[in-house]
């Protein structure tokens, strides 16, 4: 729609203002590293962070959420809960934002899913262009996600002494102006732009070994490989892979109920393929059992099952499952393995 720019100096006040009538939500300090929270001061928000432990699908997708409360007492009854709150998800690295683009179909397509999309409605996307690898493990030049040219509502990028600012949408134009003071871009910010644009590129190192677009055909015919039992040989089904991937919306779903049976809330929790009995089902019965063919389901719901489904990768390059890896199995090795012995 427009490019501003908007001082520096102007974050804290936009986020302060934002905050009086949003939920603000952005990267800030937990120890050495950096988490998604609710700001509570425009202190606490740290755009210069690399990477989340969590990515912020956690703000879309909850670890745990009420569905629905019901009571059988009485007149039995059953209560659908959304909870939704108007929220600004500020400062997502493109990476994580093309993960929820990927998570606007697994959720809208298929089986709309009411809860998901309550929340997705009330967020305004307010995303930032990466200028520097994570750390080593990060592979989003790979993976195509480097940068974005949709999906926010908002797009930050750092000039130096202020960010331009891409508005996208209705809503960004809409919380820029009211809350915030930025200015039109001139021709000198649009040159800035280009060239700091320009500059990032050779910073960020392909890790695959080969055009990712061939990661469906690849592993259409990897079904068999070694590598599953090697990697399956030293993955200790801790699902830390899983939890920690922007990509990765598996739940499992409880009913929570009181003592004598009367009441209760069913809930979800998210879930992960890669725990023993992710795929036990009635009479004991487990379709996934051995670990080598829970490696495998990753790796190809990451490179092509999810692919087939929606048109895109499963995998956004952030290098999360590899930082969090107790047993150092490694996305990127791992396919540029199997690409190699084909
Ligand atoms: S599979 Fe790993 S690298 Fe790919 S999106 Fe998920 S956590 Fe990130
Ligand atoms: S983080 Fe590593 S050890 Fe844990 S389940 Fe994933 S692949 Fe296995």
């Amino acid at each position: 729609m427009s490019l501003m720019v908007l001082n520096k100096g102007a974050v804290g006040p936009l986020i302060e203002a934002l905050m009086a009538d949003y939920r603000v939500v952005g990267p800030q300090a937990k120890g050495p590293q950096f988490a998604f929270g609710t700001l509570t001061d425009p202190a606490q928000m740290r755009l210069d962070y690399n990477t989340t432990i969590l990515p912020p699908k956690k703000v879309l997708q909850p670890q745990q959420e009420r569905l629905a409360s019901y009571s059988l007492g009485g007149k039995p009854s059953v209560e659908q809960i959304i909870e939704a709150t108007p929220t600004v998800l500020f400062g997502i690295h493109t990476c994580d934002l093309h993960a929820v683009q990927l998570l606007d179909k697994a959720f809208s397509e298929e089986y709309p899913d009411a809860h998901y999309l309550a929340r997705r409605d009330q967020t305004i996307l307010v995303s930032l262009e990466c200028l520097e690898p994570c750390d080593e493990h990060s592979f989003c030049k790979s993976m195509g996600t480097l940068t974005a040219g949709e999906g926010y509502d908002l797009h930050l990028t750092d000039l130096g002494l202020a960010y331009a600012v891409d508005v996208a949408t209705e809503a960004g134009a809409q919380i820029l102006s009211d809350y915030g003071s930025a200015s039109e871009a001139g021709d000198g910010d649009v040159r800035r732009l280009n060239d700091v644009l320009g500059a990032k590129w050779p910073r960020f190192t392909y890790r695959l070994e080969f055009d990712a677009a061939e990661l469906p055909a690849l592993l259409s015919t990897a079904y068999d490989h070694p590598l599953w039992q090697e990697l399956g040989d030293r993955c200790l089904a801790c699902g830390s892979c899983t939890n920690v991937c922007p990509t990765c919306y598996c739940f499992n779903v409880y009913d929570e109920t009181n003592m004598a049976l009367t009441e209760g809330e069913r809930v979800r929790r998210w879930d992960s393929c890669q725990l023993d009995e992710f795929a036990r089902v009635a009479g004991g019965e487990n379709f996934r059992e051995a670990r080598a063919a829970r490696q495998r389901h990753r790796f190809m719901r990451k490179g092509r099952y999810i692919f087939e489904k929606f048109g895109e990768l499963g995998c956004v390059g952030c290098g999360r499952c590899i930082r969090a890896c107790v047993a150092d199995i490694n996305i990127v090795d791992g396919f540029n393995a199997i690409q190699r012995s084909a």
